[in-house]
């Protein structure tokens, strides 16, 4: 068995953001593997072929391509933004480890690539100046009560909170309560960030307060990631441009005393 296998990270939209470790390993590969949307974005080309599939069956697609690397096939995995944030990567390593041992004999490597909260957050200013964490919204792959828990101990441990997959069809209303959450631990006045298909051609950002936030909600989508400020992110103003939104690196009030303080 001479294939290999890469889980490749796209960068969150246009080329420019792919690294060239990422687009060596795309253009060195037989077979690309991934998501319909994410293949588009590669130039068809004669001598490879693409195998294109729908987004919720990661572990199948992961199978699929570990299969093809053992029947010696050069294999790229590709993933939007980076393949280890809430993607790929952990999907082909749940796969090959329940799956076929002589799979543990292939070559396989994880291409990085800019995740969705580090493009968002060049776009804002610098909101991740402090200590941050990233939370998944999709509870098809958990309970929405381990959703919840974690998203009050970030908000009582004051951390600026990404929050990837904030909103689908199927899952309307998650948003809106986890931005409810958040509006009992910090001030109406807090900002959150909606950044829209950072990298791409349409994209958006929109910098509000918590509570201008709740208020619209459902105009996120699946492409959008949602920050929500901690105690001491800042905005800066600015005629006629839109703010510039951080977080200074110093901390200086402990976490339990803004949590005590505002309930
Ligand atoms: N692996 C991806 C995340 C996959 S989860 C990454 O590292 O970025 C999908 C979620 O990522 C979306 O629902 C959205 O919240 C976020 N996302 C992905 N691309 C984005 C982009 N270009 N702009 C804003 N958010 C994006």
């Amino acid at each position: 068995m001479s294939g290999s296998l890469t889980i490749v990270g796209l960068g969150p939209g246009e080329a420019q953001w792919l690294t060239p470790a990422a687009q060596a390993a795309i253009a060195a590969s037989s077979d690309l593997v991934g998501y319909g949307p994410y293949l588009d974005r590669i130039p068809a080309r004669e001598d490879q072929t693409k195998h294109a599939s729908d987004n919720r069956v990661e572990i199948a697609r992961a199978e699929q391509a570990l299969r093809l690397a053992a029947d010696g096939k050069t294999v790229a995995v590709v993933s939007g933004g980076d393949p280890g944030v809430f993607a790929m990567a952990a999907a082909v390593f749940e796969a090959l480890e329940a799956g076929d041992p002589a799979w543990l004999a292939l070559p396989i490597a994880v291409e990085p690539g800019i995740t969705a909260m580090l493009a968002a957050a060049a776009r804002a200013g610098a909101p991740l100046g402090g200590d941050f964490c990233a939370i998944s919204l999709s509870h098809n792959l958990k309970p929405w009560e381990v959703v919840t828990v974690r998203l009050e101990a970030a908000l009582a441990a004051d951390f600026v909170i990404c929050l990837y997959n904030p909103i689908s069809k199927a899952r309307p209303w998650q948003l809106g309560a986890a931005l409810e959450l958040a509006r009992r631990r910090r001030a109406p006045g807090t900002p959150v960030i909606f950044a829209r298909a950072i990298g791409r051609t349409d994209e958006s950002l929109r910098v509000l307060s918590l509570s201008e936030s709740i208020a619209v909600a459902s105009s996120a989508d699946m492409a959008t990631l949602v920050m929500i400020g901690a105690s001491s992110t800042r905005m800066i103003a600015r005629e006629g441009k839109s703010p510039i939104v951080y977080t200074p690196r110093s901390v200086t009030k402990s976490p339990c005393a803004t949590s005590q303080g505002r309930t």
